[in-house]
């Protein structure tokens, strides 16, 4: 019986959070997202902080227990001493799940930040799906899947909704058109004029406004 109380608490309470880096805003080019690449570093600070950011707008929302699982690359970006002391982290790569390792029915919500679009979407910033070189499309029942859509599909096969995605245009404007309440929030769009350009990182970190904002709707978005 107590096991069963704890299990609903924490399912009330516990925000899951996977975060990627090439959707993050003020990032716009591969060099920004490859480790050994001069502004790799500087990346991963935007990465930690918009994390932060997600995490404070997931406690101002009533979470209790939350876990973040670093999503990039090698899966080892995060700049652990300045991420946010109260979280659960999971860093390093070869996890089941990948980007959604921790996972589990646990949750009561999952966010997923700074994604990108699949390959081949226009207005997208670096879009690919996993590994680029060796997919070039993923499809379930005809239908283009993302990293972000792929990973709220294995949060939903948890019974965990997905209440938030970040990243770039060409993402939100999917979700968006798939009718799904869910806080969203843009990080990056292509700039008139020119390929891409990002918005300007300290102006539009996420969770933080649109999260807390809707406190209590997080929890009846659905992914
Ligand atoms: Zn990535």
């Amino acid at each position: 019986m107590a096991t069963t109380r704890r299990t609903a608490a924490s399912k009330r309470n516990g925000v899951f959070i996977s975060v990627d880096m090439e959707g993050m805003a003020g990032i716009v080019h591969l060099q920004q997202v490859m480790r050994g690449m001069p502004e790799y570093e500087r990346s991963c600070r935007l990465m930690t902080a918009e994390t932060n950011a997600a995490v404070a707008g997931a406690r101002r929302a009533g979470a209790t227990r939350i876990v973040v699982n670093d999503s990039h690359g090698d899966m080892r970006n995060f700049l652990l001493d300045e991420l946010d002391e109260g979280v659960e982290i999971i860093t390093g790569a070869d996890k089941p799940y990948s980007m959604g390792a921790g996972l589990d029915p646990t949750f009561q919500v999952a966010f997923f930040v700074g994604y990108h679009a699949s390959v081949g979407r226009e207005r997208a910033i670096m879009d690919h799906t996993y590994g680029g070189r060796t997919v070039y499309a993923l499809r379930i029942n005809g239908r283009d899947q993302s990293e972000a859509t792929l990973n709220a599909a294995l949060a939903g096969s948890f019974g965990v909704r997905t209440a938030l995605i970040t990243g770039d245009q060409a993402t939100i404007a999917r979700r968006r058109s798939a009718g799904r309440r869910l806080a969203r929030s843009t990080r990056s769009r292509p700039a008139a004029g020119s390929r891409r350009g990002p918005i300007a990182p300290m102006a539009s970190r996420p969770g933080d406004r649109c999260i807390s904002r809707r406190g209590p709707s997080c929890s009846r978005s659905t992914g």
